[in-house]
């Protein structure tokens, strides 16, 4: 039996034409090598096989991409390309959004990103032309894929998925309060904070980064996104964040970084300031230290 050729068709639910730009680089750049993936690009719907969907998906999209994927050539696969299509991003408390796609028709492959770099592309295409592949006869192509993504690394400048230096995290949810696309979320669970990153809804703003008092969140150079759907939750940045007893009144607290504790105390010796107080415990002594 032949392998089935894939035929892409890409639509647009509401993009701004990041996603798209950064696809149309893959496609035509030739160090991208998504030519390796043999993959024709369909000029009607009906004779596609491969559907890349990018954008939030709008109120007025919605009805389109329903009978798009009617008219689909079976079997077929869906890629999501952005941020956007996966969680609906930074507009997803918009009126406007009936997103994320998966709540209206199945998705294959999600590339997160904002938009992703065009390797994530290219290995998200790759994918979903595994998966196309397997739905008709069960084809492995996990080496074409190995090539796709051979060589290639971002520069040292690239912000890509983020990290957490857990022992400078003070837990002070100034990340989370800043990130715009709701990827960050900080709970205390026991003596402990949980802080979680969902690299899927992430769009590498490094707002997080830049706020951060203490230099403990960090983009990586990953640029690795592809997913499958049945990942699209899993792909997180679990880190726990310790607390410790205060010597005073031995509520559990976070203690301050020295950092941290330099740029609050800039006109004090530090080495002088008792570290294992609590904030209110700590208010307490500052305040009969200068004033009593
Ligand atoms: S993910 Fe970012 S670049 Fe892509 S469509 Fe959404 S806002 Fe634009
Ligand atoms: S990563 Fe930085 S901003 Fe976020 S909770 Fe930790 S210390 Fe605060
Ligand atoms: S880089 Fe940080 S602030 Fe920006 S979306 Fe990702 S987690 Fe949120």
């Amino acid at each position: 039996m032949n392998k089935l050729k894939p035929k892409l068709f890409r639509i647009n639910t509401g993009s701004c034409n990041g996603c798209d730009v950064e696809f149309l680089a893959t496609a035509l750049v030739d160090k991208f090598q998504f030519h390796k993936l043999e993959v024709e690009i369909a000029e009607e719907i009906s004779q596609a096989n491969l559907l890349v969907i990018t954008g939030p998906l709008t109120a007025r999209s919605e009805p389109f991409l329903k009978s798009y994927i009617n008219k689909l050539s079976e079997p077929y696969v869906v890629v999501g390309i952005g941020t956007c299509s996966i969680t609906s991003g930074i507009f997803r408390d918009s009126y406007a959004i009936n997103g994320p796609t998966d709540k209206v028709i199945d998705v294959d492959i999600n590339i997160s990103g904002c938009p992703p770099r065009p390797q994530s592309i290219a290995e998200g295409i790759a994918k979903g032309v595994a998966i196309l592949n397997q739905k008709v006869q069960n084809v492995n192509i996990s080496k074409q894929m190995d090539t796709i993504l051979q060589g290639f690394e971002a520069p040292k400048s690239f912000r890509g998925k983020i990290n957490l230096h857990a022992n400078l995290c003070t837990a002070c949810r100034t990340c989370e309060t800043v990130c715009p696309s709701g990827a960050i979320n900080i709970t205390k669970i026991g003596d402990k904070y949980e802080h979680k990153v969902w690299h899927n809804t992430c769009c590498f703003c490094g707002n997080c980064v830049f706020f951060c008092p203490t230099g403990a969140i960090y983009n990586t150079n990953d640029f690795d996104t592809a997913k499958h759907q049945d990942e699209k939750y899993s792909d997180t940045n679990i880190s726990y964040i310790k607390t410790d007893n205060c010597s005073s009144c031995n509520k559990r607290y976070k203690k301050p970084t020295t950092g941290l504790l330099k740029k609050a105390y800039i006109n004090d010796d530090i080495n002088k300031l008792n570290n294992n107080l609590c904030p209110e415990c700590r208010k307490k002594e500052n305040f009969t230290r200068m004033y009593l």
